[in-house]
């Protein structure tokens, strides 16, 4: 009989968004005068149009890809050179990364897990605490971790616990580690990490030979112009991190599907013979054996992104969910809760009452307002006692979420 990865076996029953949906089905089927009045502010995902500029550039594609003359099949599996370099040109212009740095893919999901192909066994890796879970699951999968203990933490990782005294952005770990993720701005907490606290992580790599996966995803939505969009403003990280940026919630991508990873050819890993060899190389090798390149259409519409039009509507997609954001925050403060994020990410992070779990918090807001919030335990132990609102919603849908609010807290 053929034997399986019995790392999967020690994952958690995909329990947060499935638990998420059980309890509104349920609600809805008690109360079926009330269904209609959900509103869901739970789940991560944009919810405004493809911008023109977008839409446009696929649909030539698409004509394109009807004529003999310009069908295209395979594409270079790295991605097209006319979106690398778009990328290199618009979003990391006089910071020395290049376009064959840049390996396109179908998502940043798939890239923040395909990456432990190319780690080796053994590495200590810290995680922050409240997290993306699909940095934790990889690892299990991968066979990096031990056994989930009672509140859902694995033995062998590392937890960086962020919390409100450190502003929800990790302190440096106390022992050295091979690998950590950070992501700003954050999900689930909408955190940013000041250049100063980057500076640190920076340094804390280049001291301790660590690899710093850097999520990037949430970048189009800083605000504030003294917050670094990328790991890569500061110096020598090109030698200690990669980062992983995707178009799903700047340019309404969720659905069409296109990312990247800026892998800098200077950093790297140590083979077993104790020979350093670059990530880059790797990663290349990894890419071009098992993935055979994003869509052309995709990819084009990706490119599109960076023409004038396309930066104008990117702009007011993020305007939008900002502004929606921004009367969030309002909302809860006024309702005397903690609030952190919202500021530089669409992501609103907000303390219970007092004495309240994140699930009693969910049950009070379906129950009672009719909105689905995530609740933050669902991200991990350190998340417990805090909720997640999020800003993808239309503005009517926000300022109905905010009129409930006061109603349910007063
Ligand atoms: C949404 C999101 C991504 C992007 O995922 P895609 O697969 O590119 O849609 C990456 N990281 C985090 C933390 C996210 O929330």
């Amino acid at each position: 009989m053929a034997s399986i990865n019995s790392n999967f076996l020690k994952l958690k029953a995909g329990y947060l968004f499935p638990e998420i949906a059980r309890r509104v089905k349920a609600f809805s089927d008690a109360n079926p005068d009330k269904a209609a009045r959900i509103i869901r502010c739970g789940i991560g995902d944009v919810t405004e149009p493809l911008p023109a500029a977008v839409r446009n550039a696929m649909h030539e594609a698409i004509d394109e890809m009807g004529v003999r003359e310009s069908f295209k099949g395979y594409g270079p599996e790295q991605g097209y050179e006319f979106l690398r370099q778009a990328i290199v040109d618009h979003e990391f212009a006089g910071l020395g990364i290049s376009a064959d740095e840049v390996f396109i893919s179908d998502g940043s999901k798939c890239d923040t897990g395909n990456i432990l192909d190319i780690f080796g066994k053994g590495n200590v890796i810290a995680i922050t605490d409240p997290v993306y879970p699909v940095y934790v699951d990889t690892n299990v999968m991968a066979g990096n971790t031990g056994d989930a203990d009672e509140k859902g933490a694995y033995a062998g990782l590392v937890y960086l616990p962020c919390n409100a005294e450190n502003g929800f952005v990790a302190d440096l770990p106390q022992e050295r580690v091979d690998l950590v993720y950070l992501c700003f701005p954050n999900n689930p907490t909408g955190a940013v990490a000041t250049r100063a606290q980057l500076e640190a992580w920076v340094n804390y790599a280049k001291e301790n030979d660590t690899v710093i996966f850097f999520d990037a995803a949430y970048q189009a939505f800083v605000q504030d112009p003294t917050v670094p969009k990328s790991i890569f403003e500061i110096e020598g990280a090109k030698d200690v991190a990669i980062e992983f940026r995707s178009f799903s919630k700047n340019g309404g991508f969720t659905g069409v599907r296109c990312a990247y990873v800026v892998i800098p050819k200077t950093v790297s890993g140590k083979a077993e013979d104790g020979t350093r060899v670059p990530l880059h190389q790797l990663w290349s090798r990894r890419h071009s054996t098992k993935f055979n390149g994003a869509s052309y259409p995709v990819q084009k519409g990706a490119a599109a992104i960076f023409s004038e039009q396309g930066q104008a509507e990117v702009k007011a997609l993020v305007e939008h969910y900002m502004g929606n954001a921004k009367l969030l925050v309002a909302a809860a403060k006024s309702a005397g809760l903690a609030v952190f994020g919202g500021e530089n990410a669409p992501y609103v992070w907000v303390g219970c009452p007092a004495g309240m779990t994140s699930w009693d918090m969910f049950d009070k807001m379906l129950g009672e307002a009719q909105v689905v919030i995530t609740p933050g335990s669902g991200f991990g132990a350190a998340g417990e006692g805090w909720f997640r609102i999020s800003a993808f919603n239309s503005r009517a849908n926000v300022e109905e979420v905010c009129r409930r609010l006061h109603v349910v807290l007063g």
